[in-house]
């Protein structure tokens, strides 16, 4: 048995067994049953080490936010989550490492009923790519053209906590073992994308930062919207370091926040609050779609922050 034979075993059972799963590991493809009335959803994303985790990270987290970032995407979709394919790519067969990573992807697996299906192993530069694949009822699938002129603009959790550890361990810093899980460990909105079948008009997850992606809503939507900077969620350490900067890229624009950002037709928000009594993160109604174009962001001072001037593109390029 060769030293990636020894590998591919850590991952020929990973993630709870499924019925739709008729082949799993082991066989030149797996074979899936996709059940009568569903639309299969598909998503993927790579990692590489340096560009998108630290190469010293601790493995289990990198296997779940591996996973995590394609769990997110489904969320935002309103699909349900099914199978995962996964390749990895190893500078050497280091098995403590892939024992660790196997264990934060088994975890989160568990957690929302994913099962790893296949994959691909091989020798190189550090980096892992996830497939992940979905459920969503036929035409009830959430996309992000739907938003409409008088929606409601919701976001999830809190903004900025990521970028605010990423900041503090580019600048060498301590980092407060809370904000590093938001950056290293992000939990998937997997219940709350779900539940907002049939409630949101549109959806995206955020991972490039609310700016950016509220931004692809509108384009999609051919929209526009205002925002009340004064009722974005913040936790305290976001919030004291943009009272302290006057500086917002923190929550518009440093990404990987894994938050979802959606639209709610007035008639639903009924709809919406007695999901919201459900789930363990806050909902905050950030602002509201009007008709014609661009994004208008009001400070707490009553002004109006120019996204422009202020000049986001300092900001790092995420692809
Ligand atoms: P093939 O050469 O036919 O593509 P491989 O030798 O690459 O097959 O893989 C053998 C089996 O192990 C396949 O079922 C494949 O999906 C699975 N596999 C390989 N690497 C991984 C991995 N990292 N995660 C999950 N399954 C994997
Ligand atoms: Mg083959």
């Amino acid at each position: 048995m060769s030293e990636f034979d020894l590998i591919r075993r850590h991952f020929s059972a990973l993630g709870p067994a499924r019925s739709d799963v008729l082949l799993g590991v082991g066989d030149d493809c797996a074979l899936l049953d996709l059940p009568a009335g569903q639309s299969l959803a598909v998503s993927i994303d790579t990692f590489a080490a340096g560009s998108h985790f630290f190469p010293d990270c601790d493995p289990a987290h990198v296997g779940h936010k591996a996973l995590a970032v394609g769990l997110s995407d489904l969320a935002a979709m309103g699909a349900d989550p099914a199978w995962s394919t996964l390749a990895l790519t190893l500078p050497s067969a280091d098995e403590d490492w892939v024992r660790a990573f196997g264990r934060g992807f088994a975890a989160l697996s568990h957690a929302h009923g994913i099962r790893l299906v296949g994959g691909d192993t091989t020798r190189g530069p550090l980096s892992v790519t996830v497939q992940v694949h979905g459920f969503v009822p036929a035409g009830e699938a959430i996309r992000r053209g739907g938003a409409r002129p008088g929606d409601l603009i919701f976001v999830s959790g809190t903004l900025g906590d990521a970028g605010l550890a990423l900041r503090r361990m580019r600048d060498g810093a301590a980092v407060e073992p809370e904000l590093r899980m938001r950056l290293e460990c992000p939990e998937p909105r997997v219940a709350l994308g779900q539940g907002l079948r049939g409630i949101a008009s549109a959806m995206i997850d955020l991972s490039d930062g609310l700016a950016g992606d509220l931004g692809h809503i509108l384009q999609a939507s051919g929209v526009g919207a205002e925002v009340d900077l004064a009722r974005l969620p913040l936790n305290a350490m976001v919030a004291s370091a943009v009272a302290d900067s006057g500086d917002w890229s923190l929550p518009l624009a440093s990404g990987d926040d894994y938050e979802l950002c959606f639209c709610i037709p007035p008639a639903h928000v009924d709809a919406l609050h007695r999901l919201a009594g459900r789930l363990e993160y806050p909902l905050s109604a950030i602002g509201s779609i009007r008709a014609g174009s661009g994004l208008l962001w009001h400070l707490p001072s009553g002004d109006i922050l120019d996204i422009q001037r202020t000049g986001f593109d300092h900001f790092p390029d995420r692809s």
